[in-house]
């Protein structure tokens, strides 16, 4: 019962985290969005914001990317060179 209750209490908490935070995001958001600040996953070619992005540092340049598999996969291309 006790895992239930305390269950309850994260998802209530979850929720109005997730309220907050969606009040307060969607002004940023459509600002990211106007200033373009998205970059492209070099390997996959998908676009990612930094806030989502898995930020990797490859001979001194940031590069970012969709996930850690995609990271990955560049730099294996790299040492494959
Ligand atoms: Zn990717």
């Amino acid at each position: 019962m006790r895992i239930l209750i305390w269950l309850l209490i994260g998802y209530i908490g979850y929720r109005i985290v997730r309220g907050c935070l969606n009040a307060g995001e969607k002004p940023s958001a459509l600002k990211t969005e106007a200033e373009g600040e998205t970059f492209q996953d070099p390997v996959c070619g998908v676009y990612v914001s930094p806030e989502d992005a898995t930020v990797g540092k490859l001979e001194g340049e940031k590069l970012y990317f969709c996930s850690v598999h995609c990271l990955e996969k560049y730099q294996e291309r790299l040492n494959n060179k």
